[in-house]
């Protein structure tokens, strides 16, 4: 890629969502010419909703940890480059109630341990040193102290932000119908104007959308939707000390496949406060679920 290929961009990254923001960011930063197109506005999909966990604790040793722990770094370095997204490094915990749940909490630290986080389990005390607001009833819990969580719209912002002083071209409103392929190679993105837009290459960063824009091609990617709702409010007091999650089974199988869960993370000085959320499996189905909470 380079500006000897006559086209105005070497690369168009499609999607500004955390994604194709830090594409596009890290990009400039190495001399690409970027350009970056966004069908709405960055951050509009799951970047701009999520509650912005950097959640270690539920990361399997391996590829999963490793990954984890290297975009744990990543977040502190960017924290000294991009402007303010008020990432929070207070550590997380998911505490217990049940005494049954003592020896799954211990293989679960030791497991933890082994695969490279620095957790450990604490007594009820502790726990309500972390989060003065859990009850008598906790009994214990698993630490981690590298669990973070930031605003994540706030980061993808930042990344456009530093893109552009790095000289990439950012387009908001600008819906892609399809990738231009010549000669079996992509060649550029089609509008749904139908303008062409050529570049020597094109990151696809859609998201959940990607496989729409594959599908044409006969490619089928494995990203599929789930329905992942969040109840948040603004920032209403120093009431939550730490990051946690519960989990009411008297099991901890809900960290690796957490269908049903509550958390409440601490969000001080923050503009947004997460108070609870919800995973189903419901597609691209945008209906709402009251019982968000209760259920
Ligand atoms: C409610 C919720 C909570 C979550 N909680 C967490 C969490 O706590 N921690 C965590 O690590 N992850 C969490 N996730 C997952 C995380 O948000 C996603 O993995 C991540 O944001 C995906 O980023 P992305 O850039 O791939 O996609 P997206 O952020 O969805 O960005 C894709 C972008 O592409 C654009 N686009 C799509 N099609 C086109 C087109 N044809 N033309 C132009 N633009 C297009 C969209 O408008 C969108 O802005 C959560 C997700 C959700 C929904």
């Amino acid at each position: 890629m380079s500006a000897a290929s006559g086209k105005a961009h070497d690369v168009i990254v499609l999607g500004a969502g955390i994604v194709g923001a830090a594409t596009a960011y890290f990009l400039a930063k190495k001399g690409f010419r970027v350009l970056l197109v966004e069908g709405e506005s960055p951050a509009w999909g799951a970047s701009g909703r999520n509650p912005g966990f950097q959640w270690l604790h539920t990361r399997k040793a391996g590829i999963q940890m490793e990954l984890g722990l290297a975009g744990r770094r990543l977040a502190d370095q960017l924290r000294d480059e991009l402007d303010d997204f008020e990432m929070r490094p207070s550590g997380g915990m998911i505490y217990f109630v049940d005494e049954r749940q003592l020896p799954l909490f211990r293989a679960f630290v030791a497991e933890r341990r082994a695969a490279g986080l620095p957790m450990e389990l604490i007594d009820g005390k502790a726990a309500r040193e972390h989060c003065p607001a859990l009850s008598e009833k906790v009994l214990g819990a698993s630490w981690n102290p590298l669990d973070a969580h930031q605003n994540t719209g706030k980061l993808v912002d930042a990344l456009v932000t530093a893109a552009r002083k790095h000289g990439a071209e950012m387009r908001s409103n600008c819906r892609i119908e399809k990738l231009a392929i010549e000669a079996g190679r992509c060649v550029g993105v089609v509008t749904a104007e139908g303008e062409t837009i050529p570049a020597g290459k094109v990151v696809l960063a859609a998201g959940a959308w990607s496989p729409k824009l594959l599908e044409p091609l006969g490619m089928s990617l494995p990203i599929s939707a789930m329905r992942l709702q969040v109840v948040e409010t603004e920032f209403f007091g120093e009431f939550i000390h730490r990051t946690f999650e519960c989990h009411q089974p008297n099991s901890l199988a809900g960290c690796a496949h957490r269908r049903r869960h509550r958390n409440i993370q601490r969000r001080e000085t923050m503009s947004r406060q997460p108070i609870g959320s919800r995973i189903e499996r419901a597609g691209l189905e945008r209906g709402a679920l009251v019982r968000l909470l209760t259920g």
